[in-house]
């Protein structure tokens, strides 16, 4: 591993891992990667172009045409997939449905792993998502697992979607979490699981700011004076 730091955030779905990244990547002045905007952005190419997830020639041709770039636009950090700024509708419910199917897909894994190694490959980081730690960077000097109460999380996610998509049930929204859980922590390429390492971080009942400091804590012991 090169001298730049790693902060990799894993967890659950809707634990606020982007929240708690994009601050400390404020804070500490670090690039902030969103692995699971990439996925998402993956799953919005496969629908909108009807690729079958059983085809694995369609699966590669399709991931060798995907091109998936960050770029700041207004503070906050877009994802664009062909050049086209997606980071709206990658929240849509469509595309969260669909997900954890398409994260499941090997080639899928393989390709965003690879990338989301070489953006981390020398910048200080903070990356989120659910291998960071244990896949994409097992040597982060800082890992924190993420979780909350199931219920919180239901909450706090119908509330951020309740505002664009007004026709969403909680119910609609507690089961996706659901699903994606288990999807997530039952798939064969690497799972959603707790790295050995990782320091464990329930916010169910945690304020962003002590959150931050909790965080705070923990990496800046890594960072030269
Ligand atoms: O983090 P977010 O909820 O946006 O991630 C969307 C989905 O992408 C997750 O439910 C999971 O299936 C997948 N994902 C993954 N590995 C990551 C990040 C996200 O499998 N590193």
């Amino acid at each position: 591993m090169n001298n730049n730091i790693v902060v990799a955030i894993d967890g659950f779905s809707s634990c606020g891992k982007s929240t708690i990244a994009k601050a400390l990547a404020k804070k500490l002045d670090f690039v902030y990667i969103d692995t699971g905007a990439m996925y998402r952005a993956v799953t919005l190419y496969f629908l909108r172009n009807e690729i079958d997830l059983t085809n694995q020639t369609q699966v590669e041709t399709a991931l060798s045409n995907i091109h998936i770039t960050f770029k700041t636009k207004d503070g906050q950090a877009n994802l664009f997939l062909n050049d086209e700024d997606v980071s709206e509708e990658i929240r849509q419910m469509h595309v969260a449905s669909n997900v954890s199917k398409v994260a499941a897909i090997p080639a899928v894994r393989h390709a965003m792993v690879k990338q989301q190694q070489l953006m981390g490959k020398s910048i200080n980081i903070i990356m989120d998502g659910r291998d960071i730690g244990t896949t994409v960077f097992p040597e982060a000097q800082v890992k924190l697992f993420m979780t909350a109460d199931p219920k919180i999380r239901a909450e706090r996610r119908y509330k951020e979607l309740v505002v664009k998509q007004p026709d969403i049930t909680m119910e609609e929204v507690f089961d996706n979490l659901a699903l994606r859980d288990h999807d997530d922590t039952t798939r064969k390429e690497s799972p959603l699981v707790q790295a050995d390492d990782a320091i464990v971080l329930d916010n169910s009942y945690l304020t962003p700011d002590e959150q931050l400091a909790f965080a705070l804590d923990k990496i800046t012991p890594f960072i030269k004076a």
